[in-house]
């Protein structure tokens, strides 16, 4: 779990940095767009100023170029006023060529007459008081006084000069407002702002905003200002006079206000007019959208699609962990050897559950054994056969869990340790069945138990149940134990052999005692068999099965079964060069220490080094049903060749196959006392005797182990079995004992 908080910190991490990078290139690509877009909005904006510098350049010029050349033509009849009339009523046809409303005449005393007819005094008008000093003059947007049709008007002014110089009048042609203000372009600003043409005072000639036409503010600035400031407007006005290029003010009106402007120079006439461009700050804003928006929209699609990469990547991870968690409980929870629960599985559900009961701890005898004999994978592959088998036995309420190598748990709910054994004895039986039915060695458990109720721990039940199950084991006759006192005595006695093993080998507390083995027809030894013991601090001999079992299954066999070979080795070298009686002696060779690698060579060495010969000292190994087993061929093969006897062990034990007899090196084959013992019974019998002949027919020598009875020898001497190993003659003995049967025949 903690491991999965330091992943989520760093991809938080990660994420976070991702996150960072994402909005800081967003925030580059935002800024970028509205550079750009500012960038592309002041492009726009000069390029309408451009556009209606010009547009409005060439109609003021056509226009004043009309009143400037209608004052030429008047200089010249300027002083007859029936010219004149007749000349002004003239220009009334041309009005629609033109696109004027009416061209007229004022003298200087301000009386005027114009071409559609008009006879009055224009004399206070700005545009006749700035052409008679010698102007020529565009008014600002005018309310005409004459038409109330069209009432917005511009009118141009040109002074008419007589031969001298001398200004005698005003020529002034009148415009419908529209055509300036309809010719100005728009450009992408058309719904936000004002396109307008300003004189220098900021006053309006044409706008094509008629909002702002038909308002009071005739005057650009001081609308744009609110003519609050006069200072500020003075200021304004004098930047409009003074600029030659195009430039821009900010007012602070309706949230603020930009005025882009630009002038406009007209030949002879004193004032320039400017063309201008008027938007509000939230104007530019929103056009500024309009350019991102797209832009935008685009970069919300990638945030978009990066947020759902985002969430994805989270749910991913959230998918990954509870992967990575049902990962791991099946790593506890289910072993790999089995595929059924582990006990890590039964200990978290057993804590959940209110129950009483047993806990089991099932061990498989010699599977060490088996597991050589098989090799690994065959060895496995049957610890699933054995978790088949017993759960076949467990009842709904039962759990089980495999421990580790041929080791399992389980819960059995029961109230008495009766019921349990009798569940157990049917999982032995299922085993043996199995073992049978698979051409396999006897399978059996050993079983410790441990009373458990709701609440106790678990773990101390499993370890009462182990140490009960190490006392089983010590035991042949009995499959289960139960927890108790005696119990935790046998498995410190273990613990203990374990130990003090190297101690007691030096002190030579392990004794080699010798079984001799007679020919029943002529009741003399003709061989023994080396049987170790062990001496316990007390003094007490300690028999073999309460430490061999133990011994193959932490190894310390080879050192013993190494021992047993030495010792024997230098009694028989002892003999030979005290030029005594010599009979083989036989020793042991569990199957465990067979696997330890270079056996052969270290009992040819040791052989040599002591220097006695190898049918001295013959070597009885167990033959399991391991025929197809190349290294139990190959081993014996090798064991032959540097001259061991070899005698197959507890043969029809249910270790032997008869198979094994032919494919395997083996001199003698000895009889386990297990079929020795059936002797009495027709079928005993038979069974004894077809083996013996079966042996003898493949050249084989034959010992009966275990004979205990005359009617045994009796029926093996009809069989020619000659050789006999047993309490009938003897129990195996101390060396010194053995010496004194040897000197005695
Ligand atoms: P095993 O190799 O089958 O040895 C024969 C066992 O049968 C001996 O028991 C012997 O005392 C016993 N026996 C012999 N004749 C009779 C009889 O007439 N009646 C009865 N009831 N038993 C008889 P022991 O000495 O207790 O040895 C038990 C087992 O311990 C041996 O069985 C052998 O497998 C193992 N063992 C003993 N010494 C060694 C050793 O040095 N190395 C190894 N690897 N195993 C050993
Ligand atoms: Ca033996
Ligand atoms: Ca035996």
């Amino acid at each position: 779990m903690l491991l999965n908080y330091k992943a989520i910190i760093r991809r938080a991490i990660v994420l976070l940095a991702l996150l960072g990078c994402v909005l800081s290139v967003l925030q580059q690509a935002n800024n970028k767009i509205s550079r750009y877009s500012h960038d592309e909005v002041q492009r726009n904006i000069q390029a309408v100023l451009d556009q209606n510098v010009e547009t409005m350049t060439l109609l003021i010029d056509k226009h004043k170029t009309l009143v400037e050349a209608t004052a030429t033509k008047m200089s010249g009849f300027y002083a007859s006023p029936e010219l004149v009339k007749d000349f002004i009523r003239r220009q009334e046809a041309s009005k629609d060529i033109y696109k004027y409303y009416r061209i007229g005449f004022i003298y200087p005393d301000g009386s005027a007459l114009s071409s559609d007819g008009y006879l009055g005094n224009l004399g206070f008008r700005e545009y006749f008081q700035k052409s008679m000093q010698g102007e020529v003059f565009i008014t600002s947007v005018t309310r005409s006084v004459l038409d109330k049709k069209h009432p917005l008007v511009n009118i141009i002014s040109a002074p008419v000069c007589n031969d001298e110089g001398k200004i005698v009048g005003v020529i002034f042609e009148t415009i419908p407002n529209s055509i300036l203000s309809d010719s100005m372009s728009r450009g992408i600003f058309a719904e936000f702002g004002s396109n307008a043409l300003i004189d220098n005072d900021g006053d309006i000639v044409a706008a094509n905003n008629s909002s702002l036409l038909l308002s009071q503010h005739r005057d650009l600035l001081s609308y744009a200002t609110l003519d609050t400031d006069q200072k500020h407007l003075s200021v304004w006005q004098q930047r409009l006079t003074n600029s030659s290029n195009s430039s821009v003010m900010y007012f602070e009106r309706d949230g603020g206000q930009y005025l882009h402007f630009a002038p406009i120079f007209l030949d002879r006439v004193q004032e320039p007019l400017h063309v201008a461009v008027l938007l509000g700050q939230s104007s530019i804003e929103a056009q500024t959208s309009h350019f991102t928006n797209y832009i935008y929209n685009i970069f919300a699609a990638l945030f978009a699609a990066a947020l759902i990469g985002v969430l994805y990547y989270f749910f991913d991870i959230s998918v990954q962990e509870s992967k990575n968690r049902k990962e791991l409980e099946k790593i506890a929870y289910v072993s790999p050897f089995t595929e059924g629960p582990t006990y890590a599985y039964l200990k978290k559900k057993l804590a959940k559950e209110k129950r009483s009961g047993y806990i089991v701890y099932m061990d498989m005898r010699d599977f060490e054994i088996i597991r050589s004999t098989l090799g690994n994978e065959r060895a496995e592959g049957l610890l699933k056969d054995i978790w088949t088998k017993t759960i076949e036995e467990l009842g709904p309420k039962d759990i089980g869990g495999h421990i580790v190598n041929d080791f399992f748990a389980l819960f059995l709910e029961a109230k008495d340790v009766a019921s349990v054994e009798s569940r157990l004895r049917k999982i032995n039986e299922k085993f043996l069945m199995m073992s049978t039915a698979k051409d396999l060695p006897n399978l059996e458990a050993a079983f410790g138990l441990a009373p458990y109720s709701h609440g106790d721990d678990i773990d101390i039940a499993l370890s009462k149940a182990d140490i009960a199950k190490q006392s089983v084991l010590s035991q042949r006759d009995n499959f289960y134990a139960v927890y108790g006192e005696a119990y935790t005595q046998a498995y410190v006695e273990q613990v203990e052999l374990e130990k003090s093993f190297p101690q007691a080998l030096h002190d030579k507390r392990y004794e080699v005692w010798l079984q001799p083995k007679f020919d029943c027809f002529t009741n003399r030894i003709i061989g023994a068999e080396a049987l170790v013991r062990l001496r316990n601090a007390e003094g007490q001999l300690v028999p073999p099965l309460k430490f061999i079992p133990l011994f193959e299954k932490n190894g310390l066999i080879r050192q013993l079964d190494e021992y047993v070979f030495r010792t024997v080795c230098e009694i028989q070298k002892q003999r030979l060069a005290a030029q005594e009686k010599v009979v083989p002696i036989s020793v042991n060779l569990s199957r465990v220490s067979l696997y330890y690698r270079n056996i052969v060579n270290r009992y040819a060495a040791i052989m040599q080094e002591v220097g006695v010969s190898s049918e001295l000292v013959p070597l009885e190994i167990t033959e399991s049903a391991a025929v197809d087993n190349k290294d139990i061929l190959r081993l014996t093969q090798d064991f032959s060749t540097h001259g061991f006897k070899l005698h197959m062990d507890d043969f029809g034990s249910g270790y032997s196959s008869l198979a094994a007899l032919n494919e395997l090196p083996f001199e003698t084959l000895k009889l386990d006392k297990s079929i020795i013992d059936f002797i009495g019974t027709d079928h005993g019998n038979a069974l004894v005797k077809h083996t013996i002949q079966l042996a003898h027919e493949l050249g084989m020598s034959v010992i009966a182990e275990g004979v205990e009875t005359q009617e045994q020898i009796d029926y093996l001497k009809t069989l020619n079995c000659h050789c006999v190993q047993g309490y009938y003659y003897s129990k195996p003995v101390e060396y010194k004992e053995f010496e004194h049967m040897l000197q005695q025949g």
